[in-house]
């Protein structure tokens, strides 16, 4: 069940809510265990992108270093692909003992190489929540959009699914390659 606008927060029986939203073998689950069910909490949602990933010796990577919004769940996906990239640099520099100085030149590097699609991905989530809210709050709008012809639909749903391609795939290729 989404948390929107609409949830009452207000105490209520969660199992029984759960539950009318499940199948029945999880509904009786839900049921089973009403009273261990705690309500809901709303989270804050931090986004966004240190200046600078790392000092000497240290790294910030993943939700350290680029907090992501929720929009389309990437949070994993970039924190993932930040740990290859991460591995591929230093791997080979610990692995032969290298000195401090290349190890924290590597840690320049490994920012220069994530921060771009990190970058990208923050806007594209950005302009994927706006377009949402926009949609949502514009009942003409959403109307006018089923009333276009096939033609401009299929451009505009184009256009959108290359920009969740972005989102999802990332704008670099990451290979692990030690
Ligand atoms: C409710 C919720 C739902 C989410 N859903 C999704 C989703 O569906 N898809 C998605 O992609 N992302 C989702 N995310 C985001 C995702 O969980 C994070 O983006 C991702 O886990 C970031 O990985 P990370 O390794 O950077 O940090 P984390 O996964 O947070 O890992 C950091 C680790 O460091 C440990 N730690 C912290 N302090 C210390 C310390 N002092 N000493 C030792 N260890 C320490 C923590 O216990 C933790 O294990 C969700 C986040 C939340 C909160």
């Amino acid at each position: 069940m989404s948390a929107n606008e609409t949830t009452d927060w207000k105490p209520a029986d969660w199992g029984e809510i759960f539950a009318s939203h499940s199948p029945s073998w999880l509904a009786e689950h839900f049921r089973n265990y009403a009273d261990t069910i705690e309500s809901p909490i709303r989270l804050s949602v931090v986004v966004g992108c240190c200046p600078r990933w790392h000092v000497p010796g240290v790294m910030l990577l993943g939700d350290a270093a680029h907090p992501m919004s929720p929009v389309r769940a990437q949070g994993i996906n970039v924190a993932l692909r930040d740990a290859i990239v991460a591995a591929n640099h230093l791997v080979p520099l610990l692995q032969t003992s290298a000195e401090h100085q290349e190890i924290d030149r590597a840690l320049t590097q490994i920012q220069a190489e994530r921060e771009p699609e990190i970058i990208r991905a923050q806007k594209l989530q950005l302009a994927e929540a706006a377009q949402g809210e926009l949609l949502r709050k514009n009942s003409l709008l959403r109307s006018l959009l089923t009333k276009l012809p096939l033609l401009l639909r299929k451009q505009i749903q184009r256009s959108w699914l290359k920009r969740q391609y972005e989102m999802r795939q990332g704008i670099t290729k990451v290979q692990l390659t030690v």
